[in-house]
């Protein structure tokens, strides 16, 4: 045991689904289909996620994400527990998510791989002393090799950044108040995947920074490019999340970590080909799961858009004409996270003669269809902001095909996220 056991009293549901929404308009569409899920008997719960760059792009509040939230549950009638989530937020930019927000998705990730203080350091050697050597962790078949070397390397990688989730973490919770909202540290936007061991060391030094974490977002093997399914070695990734799971589970029983903590997935849309690897994997450990898909609700309404035909249509085409005329400009804050090839890019004055059924089937998500066209998908999972340039534009078109694309967004969220993770 490190210090003395600490839990926090908040509790988060097992399973729980980030659903960010650039533009606030698909609560309702979003939260129908957790509802469809629990008339399914997927007993899961909505987050809605949005970061600090997404606010400054689109040029919304927080307050605009509580007030989507509170009314599409109101609306639906939802009885159950959700969440607004202060997605990844700093020091610098948490203040403005403080009032609206009821979870809190430290992002430390600046912050690793830079040294701290020596006495730091070796306060931590000396915490996790009696793990060193051989250790092994109940349903890892193999120990590791935990030399005070391995542990000096990932305090050399992680103790900043987790002291500094520690200082975001009293700072929410001296305006909040204890226990009041949801911790979710990450360090999904570093530049290598952390492996076991690491994550098992980064739980051990926030147990010392006494963050009562209730979900943890590593890096993990793998690419998790924006919109598109998994690229990375399946067996890897199934070794690891396996691990990883026996790994949390180790660490609650250790630490005193609250019994709720699990995994975040984030950039989880759109991973087709993981999901069923995860959902065997979450019901093995009987671990809980969040994950985070912001971006693919709004791939739903152009998606929507381009199906109601007439002016939806023109303006989506408009859309994937100016992204495209914008490709490098865009491209570039996402460029670990997408792979464009620009030569598989239509040309937007084809792209002007599509039908609705030609443009919804190159963007729509099926990996079987012979039109679809992951490399257009991609510019415009990006291209949300050439959207946010329109403003009323955009969102009265939203608002007047608010049926169909309300059905995309559903439809998407039920059939090809929830079902295959969770149920
Ligand atoms: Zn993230």
């Amino acid at each position: 045991m490190l210090r003395s056991p600490f839990r926090s009293t908040v509790k988060i549901e097992k399973y729980t689904c980030g659903t960010g929404d650039r533009f606030a308009h698909q609560g309702r569409a979003q939260l129908q289909a957790i509802l469809k899920a629990r008339a399914a008997g997927i007993d899961v719960h909505p987050v809605w996620n949005k970061s600090n760059r997404e606010h400054s792009i689109i040029k919304s509040k927080p307050d605009d994400v509580r007030a989507e939230a509170d009314s599409a549950v109101a609306a639906l009638g939802w009885k159950g527990a959700y969440y607004v989530d202060a997605d990844h937020i700093g020091l610098k930019t948490v203040d403005a998510f403080i009032p609206a927000s009821d979870f809190f998705t430290l992002d430390v990730a600046d912050f690793t791989g830079k040294a701290a203080e020596a006495e730091a350091v070796e306060a931590f050697l000396k915490a996790v002393s009696r793990y060193t050597g051989s250790l092994s962790i109940p349903d890892i078949d193999r120990p590791f090799d935990l030399t005070e070397k391995t542990v000096r390397g990932a305090a050399g990688k992680f103790l900043l950044a987790v002291q500094e989730a520690g200082r975001i973490y009293r700072h929410v919770e001296g305006k909040k108040g204890r226990d009041n909202f949801v911790t979710e540290v990450s360090v999904d936007e570093t530049d290598a995947p952390q492996n076991p061991v690491e994550l098992f060391l980064i739980l051990a030094m926030i147990a010392e920074e006494r963050i009562p974490i209730q979900t943890i977002a590593p890096k993990f093997t793998g690419r998790f490019n924006k919109g598109v399914d998994y690229v990375g070695d399946l067996v890897q990734f199934e070794k690891e999340f396996d691990e990883d799971l026996s790994v949390i589970a180790f660490a609650i029983r250790e630490f005193g970590l609250a019994d709720t903590l699990k995994l975040s997935v984030h950039s989880g849309s759109d991973k087709f080909s993981i999901y069923p690897i995860i959902n065997r994997l979450i019901k093995k450990h009987n671990a809980g799961l969040h994950v985070k898909t912001a971006g693919t609700t709004w791939l739903e309404e152009v998606i929507g858009l381009a199906e109601s035909g007439g002016e939806g249509l023109a303006l989506v085409k408009e859309i994937y004409a100016q992204a495209h005329g914008h490709y490098a400009e865009l491209a570039a804050p996402y460029s670990t996270v997408i792979d464009i090839d620009s030569g598989k890019l239509p040309d937007p004055k084809s792209v002007m003669g599509w039908s609705s059924a030609q443009y919804a089937n190159a963007l729509r998500h099926v990996e079987s269809s012979p039109h679809y066209n992951p490399h257009f998908r991609q510019l415009l999972h990006v291209g949300f902001k050439v959207a946010a340039g329109m403003g009323k534009r955009f969102t009265d078109a939203l608002e007047a095909n608010e049926e169909i694309v309300g059905r995309n967004v559903t439809e998407n969220l039920f059939d090809r996220h929830l079902q295959p993770i969770f149920r």
